[in-house]
């Protein structure tokens, strides 16, 4: 389990979520910010300071979202 950077963030990319990231695992990869699986903790920090509500449990993405990446390029 992870959590994931859907669609939402694109074209905003505020990096609200990176201040708050307990082990610094969100990266910029260009047209939007992604979440390295790897490294994350699942604490859900992240999810309540995102303003596109872009960030969820990789479970609980909705369907349209599933083309997103869980690790990063
Ligand atoms: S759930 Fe926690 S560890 Fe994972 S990306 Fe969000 S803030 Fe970082
Ligand atoms: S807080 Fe939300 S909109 Fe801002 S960079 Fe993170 S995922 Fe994208």
């Amino acid at each position: 389990m992870t959590h994931l950077i859907g669609e939402p963030c694109l074209g905003v990319k505020d990096a609200s979520c990176t201040t708050v990231c307990p082990v610094s695992c969100i990266h910029d990869v260009g047209d939007r910010f992604a979440i390295d699986a790897e490294v994350c903790i699942d604490c859900g920090a992240c999810v309540v300071v995102c303003p596109v509500s872009a960030i969820l449990p990789a479970a609980d993405q909705p369907s349209e979202w599933r083309n997103t990446p869980t690790k990063l390029d």
